[in-house]
This record gives C-alpha cells, structure tokens and sequence, in this order.
C-alpha cells in the first residue's frame, strides 16, 4: 500500500478524521487515514451521545453534505429526543444517545466500504515538507506516505497528559498512548501552540445502580432522526434515568478540593467553560445544593452507564464517596474513574478560511486540535479540511462556508477569525442569522452546494430531489390557498374581519392554525413527509424574520467584501483607539469582514477602518 501515492493522508480516525477522510474519498481522491489503533476507529471518548442543541444543527448540516456522522448515529441510537420541542423550531435540536460499541463498529464499516480509503495503523511522528508545502507524513516506523495535502485531527492526544487526582501520566484518552513526537514536530515547525484541558466522569457498573429509586427518563415516541436519509431508529431504544448530586456529595467534594488536579495546581490548560468538572460547579455556583445527573447506558450489551454531569479529576476513592451520595447509587461500583486530559491545541488563527495553515500550505488541521470540543465540531471541521485537502491535492481552488448560511461557517469563521481561548462548542446564540439556519432546513441550504462541489452520492441526490419536488408542490399550493376571513372562522382560526385572503403559510403561523387545518382545507398535503412539513411550519412561522435577516446579510456581505490594503496597518487613523490599532497591526485582516470580526472591534472603529480603506481603493 505504501508504493501507491496517494492524494490525502488524514492523521487521526476520531469525528474529524473519519468524516475528513470519508469527504475526501467522496470527491475521489485517493486517501490513506492513519491512526493509532484501527480499533479505536470512531471511538466516542467521553459521552455516549450525538447531537443536542447547536450540536444537532451541525450533525444535520454533516449530513446534508452527505457526511456520515447522522447516519452512523441513527444506525446505532438507543434513543432518540428532539430537545427544545417546546420552544420555535430555530433552536430545536435532534439528539440521540449511542450504543457506543454498534456506532464504531458502523463506523468502521462504512469507511472500510468507501472506495479509495485506505486504513493505516501507525503513529505519525512527522511531516514530510518539501520547497515550504507539506507532502505527507512519516510514521514511527519510519514507512512514509506521500501525498498532495494532508488533514490533522490528532483530537486530545497531541501531548496528551492525564489527570486523575495527584497522578498523572501521558496519554491521549484512557488506556491509549499519547501523541508527544508530532507534538514537539509540530513546535518546530512554527505552529502556534497552546494547552487545553477537558474531562470525563467515572463510569459506574449498571448492575450496582438501584434503578426502582430514579424516576426514568423515556425517548421521543415520533423519533426524529438524525439524518435525512434514516426512517426510524436500527436498534431497540432504552431510557435514561435521572439522579442528581446534592448537599452530601457538595460536601465531600468541597472538602477535597486539593486533592483535585483541576484545583490542585496541577493543569495549566484552559477548560471548557460550558462544560465544567462537578469541582467547578461546586465552587462556581456554591449557593446551590444539587445538580441533575443523567444516568446514560453506553449501550445495549454494556453494563455500562455514563453519569453525565459529573466530570472530575479527583483521586478514586473521593469519586466513589460523593457518587454513593447520589440518589439510587448507594453501592455503585465505578468501573473506570473520571479523570481531566491536558493537551496541545493551535491556535486556529493561524489557518485559513478553508482550514488550511496560511504558513504551512497542504496542511489541513480540523477537530479538537483547532480548539473546539464535542464530536460534532470536530466533524463539522473534518468534512471542510477533507474536501479541501482534496480539491488541493486536485488543484483545485479552495472552498469556504459562510456564516450566513451554516453553522460550521459560524463555527469556521469565529475559530480563524478570534481562535479559541477555551475549548469551544457550539450553541445556536453563536449565529447572527439563526432563524435560518435551522436543523430541519439543512438540506435545503447546504446539499445543493455540496453537490456542486463534488460531495454528494446518487442516493442522496435522488432523496433530495425528491424531497425538494415535494415541497414545492406543497408551496405551491399554500401559496394559492386564499382563504376568507368567514372561511378560515369556519375551519377554527380566529382572524380580523378584513376582507383580507389569507396563504396557507398564514393559516399555518396563525396560533389557532397549523397542519389539522391546512388538511382538512387541502387533503392532499396529508401525504407529505414528516420532514417537509416540519420544514414549511417553520418557514410559515420565521417568514417575516427571515426575509428580513436575509437582507440584512446580503447588505453585511456586500460591506464585508471591500478590501483593505494591508498598508493600512502602518498607516495611522486618526480617531482609532491604540487597542485596535495593534490588533489591526497583528492580524491584518484583508477585508472589512475580517477587521468586523476581530474581537473587541467597535462599530466606530470599523467605520474609521472602512473609511481609510474606501479612500485607499
Ligand atoms: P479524537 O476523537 O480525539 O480522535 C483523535 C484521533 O487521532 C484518534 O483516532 C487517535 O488515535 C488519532 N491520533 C492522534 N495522534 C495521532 C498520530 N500522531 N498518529 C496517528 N493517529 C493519531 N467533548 C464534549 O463535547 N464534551 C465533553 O465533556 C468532552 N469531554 C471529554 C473528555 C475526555 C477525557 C476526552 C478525551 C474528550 C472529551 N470530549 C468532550 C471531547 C471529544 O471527545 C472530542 O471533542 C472529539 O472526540 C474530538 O474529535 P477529534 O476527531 O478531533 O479527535
């Protein structure tokens, strides 16, 4: 295998690589994916679950672009919940708890069926760069791969350390080595490297939990999928149970917290905010005695359960006391501890729009190593770093999402634009335009460009088309719809005596409306698919907001686009504070969009920007 040259080396087979590598090899691009353990391919490190607020939003968005990541979590889901139901569908996010076993091996499945991946076991220790572009790597063993570009998504095992209480040792999950050699190569060759750190709580044996105590917690009973292309859920679906933390468990923790590696001084990395050890949240929320734990099963044969809530580097025996204080847990057993891990992270401002290293041509970097967190950034990531590092292997010109139109283009454009102080994770308040970014619009905003860019199989065309045919029929016929004020009385909508006709869109955003109206009025639209209606409710519901963000983009897109010189940088701007004159020296952003996002830019100083750079043109 290693005489054939191929056009794609992806290091790392976590959710960037396998979906990096799984793009790659979509747009035909002869790929090699290289990893530790072939057998930890698609291993979920921390919690056995995919998708959620934000997180859902980026799965349907992979999986509009044909990714993977939807489609193994629907194979392997053992239950399913559409989060938020109850608020407007912008911010309702699909989810799905994951037999951890069934989703690698699907994984593992799928990438070993992709045409033109190859799988390597190995560990990569450095990169081969030749006249100042990256074109291959070099294993320990010292085979070599050469290739047009190559994809990093090493996740938290680049100089990867664990904590467990005063110990600490080097490794990149649990019981996996760490990555030190790429790491020091990776220094030397320039790139800006910072420390982070995140954690994981113990996992308790389920045989030792008292389930009859905890009230349980069931999935959906209408299951929405993850990915456009599943029906209904592959394997048999189990609940969750509820326990929680409370005074008792406070208290040990609290009167243990030197012997916390979070607290004892001992990690140097950032952590990420959004999702704090119990250690933090004892400290930083004191005036509260008890916090929800999920009791998650990691799957259908395990008899394992994942205490989601209660990450923690505090040494084992402090685990097992406060744990056997949480509701139905009295003699739980912990199978593995919890423990934090401090790893190597770039800071993402060095790459461009298309996750490529500005100083380090052929190199693509996606994941956890560009500071973010979670399974579904890091394949957001891993499917634009793939499909460039593929065109650039193919000579072709780089690609890049816009934050007006997916959240891996708010996701991609906040990272190279401010980098990641702390891991950073997605929440639908990151997006401007988020009444349109929706989880069940993905497909309509993203799988016609990522047609047009090579992305999508057959089948996923033909499902496409055929979902887009629908929608326009039943469009159509909404928008021919013209209902009188006595009609619509008549079918239960209460409006003003206008006169005035009203669309099916209307009667659908109307409060007394909806779809038992619409299908009385037009029997008919009862056929359509679940998916489509959902999808036309929410544009009924958001057309006014939407209509309007979409103009106010299109204005900040045509603003965004005018150049600046980088002389500017030197030249000096009267008004413009001495903050954002070095921050305008530092990144020297070539565009009014770039100078907008650097962080702490001020609407005033932006116009002086703008200003200087119209007069330059
Ligand atoms: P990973 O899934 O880490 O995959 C990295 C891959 O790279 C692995 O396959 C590894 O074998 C391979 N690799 C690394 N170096 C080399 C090399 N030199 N040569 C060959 N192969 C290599 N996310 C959350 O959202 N919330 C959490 O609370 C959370 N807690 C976490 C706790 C822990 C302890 C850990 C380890 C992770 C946690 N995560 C959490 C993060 C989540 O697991 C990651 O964000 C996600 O897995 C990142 O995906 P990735 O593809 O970037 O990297």
């Amino acid at each position: 295998m290693f005489h054939v040259k191929h056009d794609v080396v992806v290091v790392g087979a976590g959710h960037a690589g396998c979906e990096a590598a799984a793009a790659s090899a979509r747009l035909g691009a002869r790929t090699a994916l290289v990893t530790l353990s072939a057998e930890a391919i698609g291993r979920l490190s921390c919690n056995p679950a995919m998708g959620g607020i934000g997180k859902g939003h980026l799965v349907r968005e992979v999986d509009a672009m044909d990714g993977i990541i939807g489609r193994i979590s629907d194979l392997s889901g053992i239950q399913f919940r559409l989060l938020n139901r109850s608020r407007g569908p912008a911010v309702r996010g699909p989810r799905a708890q994951i037999d951890r076993a069934a989703y690698a091996s699907a994984m593992q499945a799928e990438l070993a069926g992709s045409p033109g991946l190859d799988i390597v076991e190995g560990e990569v220790e450095d990169l081969i760069v030749d006249a100042g572009r990256v074109r291959g790597v070099v294993l320990r063993d010292g085979r070599r791969i050469d290739a047009g570009a190559v994809v990093l998504t090493t996740g938290t095992f680049l100089g990867g350390v664990i904590h467990l209480g005063d110990r600490t040792w080097p490794a990149g999950r649990m019981g996996e080595a760490a990555a030190t050699a790429l790491s020091t190569r990776l220094g030397a060759l320039g790139l800006p490297l910072k420390r982070l750190k995140t954690g994981t709580p113990p996992r308790l044996a389920a045989r030792s939990i008292d389930w009859a105590a905890l009230p349980g917690q069931p999935g959906d009973d209408d299951p929405v999928m993850l990915s456009a292309m599943s029906d209904s859920p592959a394997l048999e679906q189990r609940p969750c149970h509820i326990s929680g933390t409370n005074a008792a468990t406070h208290e040990i923790i609290r009167a243990n917290l030197g012997r916390s590696a979070l607290f004892g001084g001992g990690i140097t990395g950032v952590g990420p905010r959004y999702c704090p050890s119990i250690e933090d949240k004892v400290v930083r929320f004191a005036d509260r005695d008890g916090h929800q734990v999920f009791l998650e099963p990691e799957g259908l044969t395990s008899d394992l359960i994942y205490p989601n809530g209660i990450s923690t580097s505090l040494p084992e025996d402090v685990q097992v006391a406060f744990v056997r204080t949480m509701a139905g847990c009295a003699r739980a057993e912990i199978v593995q501890p919890g423990y934090a891990i401090e790893y190597d992270a770039v800071d993402a401002r060095a790459l461009s729009p298309s996750l490529e290293l500005r100083a380090l041509p052929g190199l693509f970097l996606a994941g956890q190593i560009n500071g973010t967190t979670g399974y579904e950034e890091a394949a957001g990531q891993g499917l634009l770093a793939g499909l460039n590092a593929a065109r650039l292997a193919g000579d072709g010109e780089p690609v890049t999402m816009d934050r007006s139109t997916s959240y891996i283009g708010v996701m991609v454009d906040d990272l190279v634009t401010n980098g990641a102080d702390e891991p950073y994770r997605m929440f639908t308040s990151r997006a401007e335009n988020r009444l349109a970014l929706r989880a069940d619009n993905a497909t309509e905003r993203l799988t016609p460009w990522a047609d047009a860019v090579g992305l999508v199989g057959p089948a996923r065309r033909a499902h496409h088309r055929t979902a887009v045919e629908a929608k326009a029929g039943a469009d159509a016929t909404l928008r021919a719809l013209a209902v009188s004020p006595t009609e619509a009385s008549e079918a239960g909508i209460s409006v003003n005596r206008d006169g005035r006709r009203r669309d099916g869109y209307a009667l659908l955003a109307h409060p007394d409306g909806g779809w038992h109206v619409l299908d009385r009025l037009r029997p008919e639209l009862r056929a359509l698919p679940r998916d489509v209606r959902d999808s036309i409710e929410a544009d009924a519901l958001y057309r006014t907001y939407t209509d309007r963000q979409r103009s106010v983009a299109e204005e900040t897109r045509a603003a965004d686009s005018l150049p600046i010189p980088s002389s500017l940088a030197e030249t000096p701007i009267p008004g413009l504070s001495n903050e954002l004159r070095q921050k305008l020296q530092a990144r020297r952003p070539a565009t009014i969009g770039e100078a907008r996002r650097i962080s702490g830019m001020t609407p005033a100083g932006l116009a002086l920007i703008a200003a200087h750079a119209r007069r330059a043109i």
